[in-house]
């Protein structure tokens, strides 16, 4: 199914799209052997509350990028996006040329029934656009929360929609949502209030941090930042008529130009590895202490806790040398 999916078999890759989103193991087999095909693909997390028309705005840079000829796939995490289906028709008629464009790839997340979490799934299912040589991944994502911090962590350039109205830029500041932006758009410019909120997150930018693509905390990126930081443009957009749109994804194709001219592409890779590597030899670890420790063992030591012969900290720690012990003999 994997090498039909990566020939372009569009059920192949339907199917196989299920099995990665449910968690099922033989997607996750799947997963592994295309993993080398990864690497590749430009991915973008578009977030910002609800309202601010970050759907309309992503079907917008989805028509651009098009225009530009490439391929691209749309994974919407928004259970609001009419990418999910949540979506008034007059929506969903303004993204039919889209749903119907072969070079278009859209796939929505439920944001409940992923054993995983929805983050690893939504990783999961990039990973697999990414496989097939889909270059450009548009990631949306809504409000304020960790899934939304874990999803702009799977992204190369993360751009924050804000829109205009009292609060917002407090909001931002609040939810720390600058501090993983590397582009800012203030969708809307139609409105009124549009070059306020513009300005006030232009003043709000330029007390804030020093500008570097922030994905996560600045201690885990320090050792690998930049000589030559990155300016976080702070755009308009009028997403319904596409006004300001082109500009956007120059600063998109900017930022990734910026990513690979220096280390930053490599280094982000390090890091989502490194974080990917951790998480799994944390689940092993797991996995082996549920399926191998021995039961009699366990009993024994919960004993001695009860009876406070031993602390439970000391007890696990021997329970689990034991345990590696009969491992390694074993193997
Ligand atoms: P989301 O919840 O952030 O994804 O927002 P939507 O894309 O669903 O848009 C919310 C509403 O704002 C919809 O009624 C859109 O038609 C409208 N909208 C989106 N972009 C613009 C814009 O640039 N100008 C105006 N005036 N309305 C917009």
């Amino acid at each position: 199914m994997a090498a039909q999916a990566v020939a372009g078999d569009r059920r192949a890759l339907a199917r196989l799209l299920s099995l990665v989103e449910n968690g099922d193991s033989e997607g996750k087999v799947a997963l592994a052997k295309l993993f080398p095909r990864t690497g590749r693909a430009h991915v973008i997390g578009f977030t910002g509350s609800s309202g601010v028309g970050k759907s309309t705005l992503v079907n917008s840079v989805a028509r651009e990028v098009r225009s530009r000829g490439l391929s691209l796939a749309v994974v919407a995490v928004d259970p609001s996006s009419p990418f999910s289906g949540g979506a008034l028709l007059g929506d969903r008629l303004r993204m039919r040329d889209l749903v119907e464009d072969p070079g278009v790839f859209i796939r929505s997340m439920a944001s409940r029934g992923h054993p995983g979490g929805v983050a690893e799934a939504t990783r999961d299912v990039v990973m697999l656009f990414d496989a097939i040589d889909v270059p450009v991944v548009l990631v949306e994502t809504v409000g304020a929360g960790q899934v939304q911090v874990d999803v702009a962590r799977i992204a190369h350039t993360v751009v924050l929609v804000e829109a205009p109205g009292m609060g917002d830029e407090i909001q931002v500041l609040k939810a720390g949502l600058m501090e993983i932006a590397d582009i800012v758009v203030v969708n809307k410019a139609d409105r009124p209030g549009a070059k306020r909120t513009l300005q006030a997150l232009r003043s709000v930018h330029s007390r804030g941090k020093p500008a570097a693509g922030h994905h996560g905390a600045s201690a885990d990126r320090a050792p690998e930042a930049p000589d030559e930081a990155w300016a976080v443009p702070i755009l308009q957009t009028t997403a319904l008529d596409g006004e300001g749109v082109p500009a956007l994804v120059d600063a998109i194709e900017a930022h990734r130009d910026y990513l690979q001219a220096g280390d930053e592409w490599q280094a982000l890779h390090r890091r989502h590895a490194r974080a990917q590597l951790e998480v799994w030899l944390r689940r092993h670890l797991r996995a082996l202490v549920d399926e191998h420790l021995d039961a009699d063992a366990f009993e024994e030591a919960l004993l001695s806790v009860v009876r406070r012969d031993r602390d439970p900290a000391s007890a696990a720690q021997e329970l689990l040398a034991k345990l590696i012990r009969s491992l390694a003999s074993q193997s």
